[in-house]
Order: structure tokens, then C-alpha cells, then sequence
């Protein structure tokens, strides 16, 4: 899942980017209004959590902009004064949820994952192909009874996978979805991912899942029970 952190205190965006990225995100970060609608029209983005108080455009005036160019973005506002007027102009606005500032940064990462199961396009919480069991709230992934583990970025490449089963994926697709502005195109870090995820999804005996389309990407598929 690929966030855009909009905030202009950079100690503020700093911390709670890293501390996304831990919690399994993809993240960029933008300081002002102008950025943040510079950057979401380029990249794909999953949600966004949006400071009320920016310079420049405000916080509420970027969101009615987010809301009208693409209805579905789910749209997080973090507000630092806590009252009924701030969260009505917020929710009016477009917002999905709000925060109070400073929150929690656990927190953060709960309502995000709220926000995002919410239905709509209804993302479930745990991904199930074939015998490949992703719990995305538990961080959690197993294969029939074997457990799995996966480093964060396995977890975010893996879910990628999971939430378009039976399709070629580019790398462009899986590069968009977990990786953040950083991505470097020429790099063959997702090769190395899809590597080591296959040496884990795939153990010996079991039905290979993963494939690689030669010229294409790859591709997730569970048609077949193991066995
Ligand atoms: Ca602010």
C-alpha cells in the first residue's frame, strides 16, 4: 500500500514516515498543498494522510482538489485543534476519517488500516490464493499450515501480489504499489524480491505459485492445491 504523508513540519513528517515504512507502507512525503497535488497526479496512491494547517493551499482546500480528481482516494485529515468545527469542515471536505494532532503514531497506523478495508472496493484484510493465507492487520502469511516469514518489504511486494491474483504483474505495477519516490527503475530490486519471496512461498513439494513471465513480469496464481 503506497501513502502520500502530507506534512510541513519535517520532524513531524520525518518520524511518521519512518514509522509507516515499518509498518509495512510505501511512503512519500509532501510539505506543502501544491506538492502534494503535483505528486498525486503522478503516482498511484492508496491514501493519503493530509495535515489540515499548510502553507499555501490549505490542508481543506487540497482535499476537495484529491476528492474531485479521483473520488475513491481514501483521504486520512490530521487536525492539530480538536473541535466539532475543524472535523465538520474536515469530513464536508472530502475526508474519509480524521486524527488529532499529535497523535499516536500507532494509531496512525490503525486508522490507515481502517480506512483502507473500508468498503467501497472493499479491501479485505486477509489475502487468500489458493493455499496462501496474508493476514494484513496481523502481518501474518502462511501456506496451508506452514507459516511464512517475511521482512516488511517481502510483506508489501507479496500483498501486492495477492490482491490481483491469476494476472501478469510489471514491475512497473509491483515498483508503484511498494516501493516509494526512492524506487530506482534501473535497479533489479524487485527481481531479488521476487526471488526470495519464492524460495519462501514455494517450498519443496508444494505446487509452484510465483511465476515469472518472461518480457512481462509475474504472476501469482493458486489454481492447484499442493499435493
Ligand atoms: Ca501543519
Amino acid at each position: 500500500m503506497r501513502l502520500l504523508l502530507v506534512e510541513d513540519d519535517p520532524r513531524m513528517a520525518a518520524t511518521a514516515a519512518q514509522y509507516l515504512r515499518n509498518s509495512g507502507f510505501a511512503v512519500d512525503v509532501a510539505a506543502d498543498g501544491n506538492t502534494a497535488l503535483r505528486e498525486f497526479a503522478i503516482n498511484p496512491y492508496d491514501a493519503i494522510v493530509l495535515d489540515l494547517g499548510l502553507p499555501g493551499i490549505d490542508g481543506l482546500d487540497v482535499c476537495r482538489r484529491l476528492r474531485d480528481r479521483e473520488p475513491g482516494i481514501r483521504i486520512l485529515m490530521a487536525t492539530a485543534r480538536d473541535s466539532v468545527e475543524d472535523r465538520i469542515a474536515g469530513l464536508d471536505g472530502g475526508a474519509d476519517d480524521y486524527i488529532v494532532k499529535p497523535y499516536a503514531l500507532g494509531e496512525l497506523v490503525a486508522r490507515l488500516r481502517a480506512l483502507l478495508r473500508r468498503p467501497a472496493e472493499s479491501l479485505p484484510e486477509v489475502l487468500q490464493v489458493g493455499d496462501l493465507l496474508l493476514d494484513t492487520a496481523k502481518r501474518t502469511a502462511r501456506r496451508g499450515a506452514r507459516f511464512i516469514s517475511l521482512t516488511t518489504k517481502e510483506f508489501a511486494v507479496l500483498e501486492v501480489l495477492m490482491r490481483h491474483p491469476g494476472h501478469v504483474l510489471t514491475r512497473e505495477h509491483i515498483s508503484e504499489h511498494a516501493w516509494d519516490q526512492n524506487y530506482d527503475p534501473l535497479s533489479n530490486v524487485i527481481d531479488v524480491y521476487i526471488g526470495r519471496l519464492r524460495r519462501k512461498v514455494d517450498a519443496a513439494g508444494e505446487a509452484p505459485m510465483l511465476e515469472t513471465i518472461r518480457g512481462a513480469g509475474y504472476r501469482l496464481s493458486g489454481k492447484r492445491d499442493a499435493g
